[in-house]
């Protein structure tokens, strides 16, 4: 089995038919395996092993679904969103197999805060649906937890794969270039264009390797490969500090944490780790 993404996995069930039924909801929250998520500001609370901690419903605000029957709710969360350096350091502690329930429970909070007004007539919106909709309450029109598609990719020649620096990464770190797919364009288009936008190379064979939620708000990295049709990089250096050509045994000296490698790899919740993995083991 080729290496999963952190986020990866079923996570709750969702119980999609419940949520349009108000009173159903209501009835589950006082159930007595009823257990609602804890936060502590803009991340929920974790215990000593990294898994996330349930406390009593007292604001049944969103329906995240059951866990083997017993039904969980997360609350509404006045906090702002946490900068990248918290948002990493919360990730480094969590457990993987309560990544999915994360992922879920903190995008869809992040949104409704986001989101109390109608984007169609500016007047407020209530929620609906347990938590996975927007309703308003003056034109009637609802509104879904939004989910921005990312492209992440490794684009290969010779061998070699190119990877980049972002101004903002700890020292020595390459990873996979990335970019959100725009309106009117497929995966294999946003690939293309990321790549040539952001280190000059064209690009065929877009191939896709495997995808990950990631709650910083609410994207969903989509991971591929491609072949680049020659290697000479025009770098973007708005957007990146460099980008390089990393061979095989480099990229394998990196994941190794081999102290003289040629780069620091990206931390394993990251999907980047991921292609990375995937790639060494083809
Ligand atoms: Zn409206």
């Amino acid at each position: 089995m080729p290496p999963e993404p952190f986020f990866s996995g079923a996570g709750l069930d969702r119980a999609d038919l419940l949520r349009g039924q108000p009173e159903r909801i209501a009835g589950l929250a006082s159930d007595r395996a009823a257990r609602q998520l804890r936060w502590l500001e803009s991340f929920p609370v974790l215990d000593g092993e990294g898994r996330l901690e349930w406390g009593p419903v007292d604001d049944p605000a969103l329906f995240l679904g059951f866990d083997q029957g017993a039904p969980r709710f997360s609350a509404l969360v006045p906090a702002s969103p946490a900068d990248v350096r918290a948002a990493f350091a919360f990730l480094a502690l969590l457990d993987p197999n309560d990544a999915p329930i994360l992922a879920a429970a903190l995008s869809l909070t992040n949104w409704h805060r986001r989101h109390r007004y109608c984007a169609s007539c500016g007047k407020p919106s209530a929620i609906v649906r347990g938590g996975w909709s927007r309703k308003c309450e003056s034109c009637e029109a609802e509104h879904f937890p939004r989910v921005d598609p990312v492209v992440i990719m490794l684009a290969e020649h010779g061998g070699r794969l190119l990877l980049g620096r972002q101004p903002h990464y700890p020292l020595g770190r390459y990873s996979a270039l990335a970019g959100f797919v725009e309106p009117g364009e497929t995966i294999e288009a946003a690939v293309a264009r990321e790549l040539n936008e952001e280190a000059g190379i064209l690009v065929s064979h877009v191939t896709y390797v495997a995808s990950q939620p990631w709650p910083f708000p609410s994207s969903l990295m989509i991971g591929c490969t491609a072949r680049a049709l020659d290697d000479r990089l025009t770098i973007d250096t708005t957007e990146l500090d460099d980008a390089r050509w990393f061979s095989r045994e480099e990229v394998a000296a990196a994941l190794a944490g081999a102290p003289n490698a040629a780069f620091l790899p990206p931390p394993p919740y990251a999907i980047a780790r991921t292609l990375l993995e995937n790639w060494l083991a083809a």
